[in-house]
This record gives C-alpha cells, sequence and structure tokens, in this order.
C-alpha cells in the first residue's frame, strides 16, 4: 500500500509534468483526485495510488468566450470534462480550436499555467 499522505493537487499536477500522472483509489475500486483522506464515495480510509491511463475521452465541454481575469489573454477557450475510466477530470482543452471540439475526442493531461499559477488541462495525444 502506498502513502498517499503527501498527495496535494500540487504533487498531482507534479505528476503530470513528469508524465507519470496517478489517482487514488480506494479497495473498492473508487477513483478520486488528491488531495483525499478518504474515498468521497464510501469513507474508506485505506487510499492507495495508482497510474492514470494516458488517455481520456472528452463527455461535454463548453466554450468561456468570458473568461476569469487570469485566463484573459487565453480567451476564448474551451474547458472540458474527460473521462479516464477510473476519473473524470475538468480541465482547460489546450491547442484545439473550439469549432474542431467533439466529444469522444482522445485526449492526454498535461498541465497549463496562467499568472503563476499552474492548472489542469488536456491537449491532444
Ligand atoms: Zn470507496
Amino acid at each position: 500500500m502506498t502513502d498517499t499522505s503527501d498527495s496535494t493537487f500540487a504533487s498531482f499536477l507534479d505528476a503530470i509534468e513528469a508524465g507519470n500522472p496517478f489517482y487514488l483509489t480506494c479497495p473498492n475500486d473508487h477513483g478520486s483526485l488528491p488531495p483525499k483522506r478518504i474515498c468521497p464515495e464510501c469513507t474508506e480510509q485505506t487510499l492507495s495510488k495508482e497510474s492514470l491511463p494516458e488517455t481520456g475521452e472528452i463527455v461535454t465541454y463548453t466554450n468561456v468566450a468570458v473568461p476569469a481575469p487570469r485566463f484573459r489573454d487565453d480567451s476564448p477557450y474551451v474547458t472540458a470534462i474527460a473521462d479516464f475510466g477510473p476519473i473524470t477530470l475538468t480541465g482547460q482543452l489546450q491547442g484545439v480550436d473550439s469549432d474542431d471540439v467533439q466529444i469522444g475526442q482522445t485526449v492526454q493531461l498535461t498541465v497549463g499555467s496562467a499568472d503563476g499559477e499552474r492548472f489542469v488541462a488536456f491537449e491532444r495525444p
């Protein structure tokens, strides 16, 4: 069993940048994202780290034309929800024209940054 007490959201972003993204899972196979001390679905306290699949599929997306101030330079952009199997992630879709986004499109995880803050992003594999 892996110690997951150091699994902060920052370490999750570090792992994406290192090309080795992970998620947390409980003995009942409920996937979740760090930081978590208990499983959000069944409150199981034994969580372990598992490797996240390399690619996911867009399940829904939205065009953002009026962004929060720190995303102003990227506007307009697409925020997508992507299914990575055990977990679902929300992130900014990068490098894809908003007219070319499709449900079911394959994406991989990356890390974006704006005003010095990192966030989850998706790009084409
Ligand atoms: Zn659980």
